[in-house]
């Protein structure tokens, strides 16, 4: 926290167009040390996960239709937590001085005598520009870029421009706000002497995996707007350089453009699964199915750590039993030759690469990443009568693994249960709610835990009527006949355990029913 009795700084960022990674560095270093922070509705609602822990966030936005808070009282938030001594981040969508009123809360902290500084950000219309591939001058079709605004703020439908004069514009229009009033807009510029042949472009949440986008001409327009469904905010581009864009849709042409997809995982393993989703063009809803908590039996645990050099094998079968493990052994030890001479076992390549990073080397993954088969590899290829292992594990999914070890290969088996997989509730989760609105084209379970989670909270998520009915898909054969015990369809499975693999089993899936 700043010291109280000197004004703090207020920061007027621009968070860019929405995708997070178009924002400068500046802006997320800003962010991340604000004491409070300004956001309305185009900034990204992720962002907010960069501020530090006890920083205030005020949204300054609309909400359900209602008006967004007076300009005068955000100038006056802005002074007020400044004056205190508060570091104070106010975020803009696209760039601060580009219709974003910017200009006037300087004036107001110039008044006040409010130290500031100004973080330019990426504008609607030259991110627009380029994930829609449409250069914004070209050296045959325009040497010059106007920006313009349908209306001077979202609230005031006046039009305080006479589109008339521009309509001899040799050059790009790029018109910011103008959805709402592009009827009149393109007859104006008609009036004005545009041909009616012009192209026009129209992006909507451009740079997000809800980008879409409408080409048309200026006599076409109106009456293709109305039947395209699209709303603001929209970017709208007007000239010849809107027929030369770029053949390839270099982002709304990825695979999962478009389609909705439910990640089940736990919340803290979701990553990885939503990023790969994301880059192919997915929207990813988090629905949390199961939460995993560290759950461990400190007596046993410093009985094992204890003879830890006893073992000869230690085998993990999840990576988050790596991490627990890990963080605990390195309490314990400093040094990681207190391991001893072991050999280790991953249940499968997410597993092993965990492992890999303490510049551990993994003797052995079975090639299907399951339980059984590492249980299966094991009594084949390794002598492991009266060995003594230890198996690194959660309270689930154990027991054909250790009991084979024992029975069958006639080891000595510890096993170390470090965390616990439990069902999650999802009757007042926000990503619940939008999936019992809108559905989603796919359900992805990554585990029979997820499955069973799903079908016992199935009250909660019952689809609305209009809602996009999902497929079903299976992470691998464990998990399918769970669903299948359960009743549930399984739309399609993974060739192979892996994100990877599920993705790319997802992507054939969906493209298969366009
Ligand atoms: N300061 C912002 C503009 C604010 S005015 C900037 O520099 O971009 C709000 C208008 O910007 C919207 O009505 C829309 O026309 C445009 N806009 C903002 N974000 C957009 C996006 N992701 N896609 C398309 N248009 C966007």
């Amino acid at each position: 926290m700043s010291s109280q009795n000197k004004t703090g700084t207020v920061y007027l960022i621009g968070a860019g167009p929405g995708d997070l990674g178009l924002i400068t560095v500046r802006a997320r270093e800003l962010i991340e040390t604000a004491d409070v922070l300004l956001y309305d509705y185009l900034a990204n609602p992720k962002l907010l996960e960069w501020t530090r822990e006890g920083a205030e966030t005020i949204y300054v936005g609309k909400s359900n239709g209602q008006h967004s808070i007076p300009q005068d009282e955000i100038e006056e938030i802005l002074v007020n937590r400044a004056q205190k001594g508060l570091n104070v981040v106010r975020l803009k969508g696209g760039d601060p001085f580009v219709f974003g009123r910017g200009g006037e809360e300087i004036e107001q902290l110039e008044i006040d005598k409010i130290p500031f500084e100004i973080v330019p950000g990426i504008t609607a219309a030259l991110a627009t520009a380029a994930y829609a591939g449409i250069p914004l001058s070209h050296r045959d079709y325009s040497s010059a870029i106007t920006f313009l605004t349908g209306h001077e703020n979202p609230e005031k439908h006046t039009f305080s421009i006479d589109f008339k004069d521009y309509g001899q514009n040799k050059g790009t229009l790029c018109i910011y706000m103008g959805i709402g009033q592009l009827p009149r807009i393109a007859g104006e510029l008609q009036a004005g002497g545009m041909s009616g042949s012009t192209p026009v472009a129209i992006v909507q949440w451009a740079t997000l995996n809800r980008q879409r986008s409408l080409f048309s001409t200026i006599d076409t327009v109106a009456a293709d707007l109305a039947t395209s469904g699209i709303t603001a905010p929209a970017m709208v581009i007007i000239g010849e350089v809107v027929a030369n864009r770029t053949k390839t849709e270099w982002f709304e042409g990825r695979p999962l453009m478009g389609k909705r997809i439910v990640v089940t995982r736990a919340r803290d393993q979701a990553g990885q699964l939503t990023a790969l989703l994301e880059s192919n063009g997915a929207e990813v809803i988090e629905l949390p199915f199961i939460e995993v908590k560290p759950d461990v039996n400190q007596q046993q645990l410093a009985e094992i750590f204890a003879g830890i050099a006893i073992y000869e094998w230690i085998i993990f079968t999840s990576v988050n039993g790596v991490k627990s493990f890990f963080d605990m052994f390195y309490k314990a030890f400093d040094d990681i030759r207190c391991l001893g001479p072991m050999r280790i076992a991953a249940v499968g390549s997410a597993t092993a690469r965990e492992i890999a990073k303490h510049n551990l080397k993994v003797d052995l993954v079975p090639e299907k990443a399951n339980g059984d088969a590492l249980a299966t590899a094991f009594i084949k290829n390794e002598g492991i009568e009266s060995i003594q292992m230890l198996v690194v594990t959660g309270n689930q999914n154990r027991e054909v693994l250790v009991k084979r070890l024992e029975t069958e290969g006639g080891a000595i088996v510890d096993t170390l249960p470090l965390y616990k997989t439990s069902k999650t509730d999802l009757s007042n989760h926000a990503a619940a709610e939008r999936f019992r609105t809108e559905g989603a084209d796919a359900v992805l379970f990554t585990s029979s835990s997820t499955v069973k989670s799903f079908v016992d909270q199935a009250a909660a998520l019952t689809l609305e009527p209009d809602a996009t009915t999902p497929a079903f898909g299976s992470i691998g054969p464990l998990t399918t006949k769970t669903l299948k015990e359960l009743g549930l369809p399984v739309g399609f499975e993974s060739k192979h355990a892996s994100l990877d693999h599920f993705v790319n089993a997802t992507t054939e899936h969906l493209s298969a029913y366009e």
